[in-house]
């Protein structure tokens, strides 16, 4: 089958490329201009025309995507801005929603072929902010955030802008469905990571042009101080194989997927690099202080798409890996 990927040329995306043409899918990718796909004309040279490239340049316009969802077999949906640093949430939710809405859209009126969509959304849509530690699956919503833009516009915090726009895309994708199910003859796969750490394989220019979790990665290895708090995780290349797997898996339709490795504290990265490196190395030892607030129930992960999650030592030694072939 062919599934068209949007966003095709982020950290995420390119990772989800990859895997379908491993595991024999052809891929259409969607990025916003011809150079943009450039790399991975070149990173994918080796499947000839089994890797395409469609240019959409405004996801947020009607019928954006009209003709890229035309022929293809399934839909994975990752295009959304993610940066913490918006003036005007409309920046943030603007894109994320209209552009879900939009190749949903098309996907109803020009996608013929298509039997399922699977829509990147965010742990950013299940979290609540609390002092209290809290177990969160998939039965939870983040309502909080859009609460907090609503009351505040540009003064919420640049954390709670982006959450907002991940949760008011996800609810969109769900209404969409519910609201168009009998003329759709396709259904819907959400997946849910925290953040996504590992190597990379899309086109960065320099650090400055890191993705927003790469960047804290490198934060954490490279700059003094940096390595305090924590989160949780998921390993790129485990999120790409979630996305072949949602589908590949008929009985992920209609499913809301978190797909979580656990959690870390910047501290235990520092521990898990190869103890060679040249990275900075923090107190090691001391992470196991660090209180977890938040913590994510995978199971549902394991049951529906048989996930199984690589180690933190694995995924530091390919970030490692990564940095050093970069130089
Ligand atoms: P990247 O910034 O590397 O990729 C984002 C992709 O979305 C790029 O292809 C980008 O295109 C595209 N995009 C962003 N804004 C727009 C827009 N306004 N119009 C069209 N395309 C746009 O980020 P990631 O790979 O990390 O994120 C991909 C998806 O995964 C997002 O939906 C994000 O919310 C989600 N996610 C990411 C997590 C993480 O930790 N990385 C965690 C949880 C969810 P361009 O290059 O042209 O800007």
């Amino acid at each position: 089958g062919k599934v068209l990927v949007s966003g095709a040329n982020g950290y995420i995306a390119a990772w989800v490329v990859r895997s379908l043409l491993d595991e024999g899918f052809s891929v259409r990718g969607a990025v916003r201009s011809v150079d943009k796909g450039a790399h991975l004309r070149e990173l994918f040279a080796a499947h000839g025309d089994k890797f395409e490239l469609a240019v959409v340049p405004d996801i947020m316009q009607d019928g954006a995507f009209d003709e890229a969802v035309k022929g293809v077999d399934a839909i994975e949906h990752t295009a959304s801005p993610y940066h913490f640093h918006a003036d005007d949430p409309a920046e943030l939710l603007e894109p994320a929603i209209r552009g879900t809405i939009g190749i949903l859209e098309s996907a109803r009126k020009y996608g013929t072929a298509v039997k399922r969509v699977v829509v990147t959304s965010s742990t950013a849509a299940v979290l609540t902010v609390s002092d209290q530690p809290q177990l969160l699956s998939e039965v939870n919503w983040n309502d909080q955030a859009p609460r907090e833009v609503e009351e505040k516009g540009r003064a919420a915090s640049g954390a709670a802008k982006y959450r907002a726009s991940k949760v008011l895309a996800e609810r969109a994708a769900w209404d969409f469905v519910a609201k168009h199910s009998a003329e759709i003859g396709w259904d819907l796969v959400v997946l849910n990571p925290p953040l996504v750490l590992g190597p990379m394989i899309h086109a960065v220019a320099s650090v400055d042009a890191l993705s927003t979790s790469t960047r804290q990665m490198y934060n954490a290895l490279t700059t003094p101080g940096a390595a305090g708090g924590g989160g949780c995780w998921t390993d790129v290349r485990d999120l790409a194989r979630a996305h072949v797997r949602a589908l590949q898996r008929e009985s992920a339709g209609g499913e809301r997927i978190i797909i979580a490795a656990g959690a870390f504290a910047w501290q235990d990265w520092l521990d898990a690099v190869p103890p060679a490196s040249k990275y900075q190395k923090g107190t090691p030892g001391a992470g196991k202080d660090h209180v977890h607030l938040l913590r994510y129930d995978n199971g549902k992960s394991a049951r529906v798409l048989g996930m199984e999650y690589r180690s933190m030592g694995d995924t530091a030694a390919a970030v490692v890996a990564d940095y050093e072939a970069r130089g």
